[in-house]
């Protein structure tokens, strides 16, 4: 099941858009096959991927933890090295490349934490391409960081006003501009989901983690038992495990936000939480966070990047096959994780990868010696001080976080008119 049938993966999936998008859609999955064949295409792919992505990323041994947890020796794919911190720029260099090969001149995006809508504005930058990104108005106050990193890389930030201001209304609002201007425009979304062929392209765009773990466990004679991966839509997850779900193994392990509880609107468990449900949203047929009237539930999690109410329907499949395991992460749980590591081997787990890392904590336990659990940090934590500090020394950050306003309003220090000068 590497790729969909006609856009289905078993009975997830599918195409279930408005008359106008099916042009660009079909459009975009005539050049995605055509180019994926191309040797020139594939060869810029590769030079960008070693160049600037930094690739590959490293595979790396975790001595401490292996001792300390004990049973199946841990690896940690540091995807997290990858230029902009995260997994996000494999799919968003992949897609601006084809956009750009399609004559495209100006790439749109939706974002929710800010992640996708960073990666896919860098990437452009690095294409010289225009570039607007989607983004609910209340997230667009709550991720200021990542909103002044994407301006920086030249991107126009678009507040979403309409719905709940969130991911979904910003992916709405997206879909809306591409119905518009098909012609100049492609949509870079930002995970394995939405309607056919986004969930073929952006797993393809994504597998390169996984054929990069396969070669470098077979050069170093590591047998894998478990490869543990965190799913917020499945991006990072389905492209770790892509070179192995057509094998009966090694096992394949999917970690969900299990937030603070299993009520409901406590986490982001589509697959093992109480409110999953099968449903058709936002294009694609999969499983979702709904009510009995099928409405979007609200979801929790201390990752920002695992709250979405819906999975790919690749995932669900395999899923539903029994090929992927499905398991939930308490917050607390991947806070641990996140000191866990960060202490013992000196890596600093993102969030939403920590919710692999502490699953994998558990899962080392149960494997022999001899076989090998990988993990892959999807990303590193650098970007979640603001909610790692408030966690581990709440005061001191406080006091931080008031001298700073304090010195900003008083204008002690003029760095900005210094800078651009
Ligand atoms: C966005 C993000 C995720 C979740 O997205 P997937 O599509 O499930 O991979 C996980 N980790 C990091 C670091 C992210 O930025």
């Amino acid at each position: 099941m590497a790729y969909s049938t006609e856009g289905f993966f078993d009975t997830y999936g599918g195409k279930y858009v408005a008359e106008v998008l099916r042009r660009p859609l079909d459009e975009l999955e005539v050049a995605f096959h055509k180019y994926m064949k191309d040797p020139e295409f594939l060869e810029e792919l590769n030079t960008i991927r070693r160049d600037y992505i930094g690739r590959e990323t490293p595979l790396y041994y975790a001595p401490t933890a292996t001792k300390l947890l004990g049973g199946a020796q841990i690896y940690i794919k540091l995807e997290g090295l990858a230029n902009t911190g995260a997994h996000k720029i494999n799919n968003a260099i992949g897609q601006c490349l084809l956009a750009k090969k399609m004559g495209k001149k100006r790439i749109i995006a939706e974002t929710g934490a800010g992640q996708h809508g960073l990666a896919t504005a860098a990437a452009c930058a690095k294409l010289g391409l225009d570039c607007t990104v989607y983004m609910g108005e209340i997230d667009v106050k709550r991720q200021q960081p990542n909103v002044a990193t994407m301006e920086l890389y030249g991107a126009k930030v678009q507040a979403v006003t309409s719905g709940s201001r969130t991911l979904k209304d910003a992916v709405n609002e997206a879909m809306r501009d591409w119905a518009a201007n098909p012609d100049t425009t492609h949509y870079v979304l930002g995970s394995a989901l939405g309607p056919a062929p986004f969930p073929d392209i952006v797993r393809e765009f994504q597998s390169v983690i996984g054929y990069e773990v396969e070669r470098q466990c077979k050069e170093r004679n590591i047998d894998i038992g478990a490869m543990v991966a965190c799913v917020g839509g499945g991006s990072n997850s389905i492209g770790f495990f892509a070179p192995f779900i057509d094998k009966a193994e090694p096992r394949l392990i999917g970690a969900e936000a299990g937030g603070i509880g299993p009520g409901v609107g406590e986490n982001a468990s589509r697959m093992t939480g109480n409110a999953s449900r099968e449903g058709i949203v936002q294009g694609y047929k999969s499983r979702f966070l709904l009510d009995e009237d099928g409405q979007a539930l609200p979801t929790r999690s201390i990752s920002a990047g695992l709250d979405y109410m819906g999975i790919g329907p690749q995932l669900a499949a395999l899923g539903q096959r029994g090929r992927v395991e499905f398991t939930s992460v308490l917050d607390k749980e991947a806070l641990e994780a996140v000191g866990f590591f960060a202490k013992n081997e000196g890596v600093l787990f993102a969030m939403e990868s920590a919710h692999a890392g502490a699953a994998a904590m558990k899962i080392a336990k149960e494997l022999p010696p001899e076989k090998a659990v990988i993990i892959n940090m999807s990303g590193r934590g650098d970007k979640d001080l603001f909610i790692t500090s408030p966690e581990f020394r709440k005061s001191q950050w406080i006091e931080f976080l008031k001298a700073e306003v304090e010195r900003l309003e008083d204008n002690k220090e003029i760095h900005s008119s210094k800078i651009m000068k």
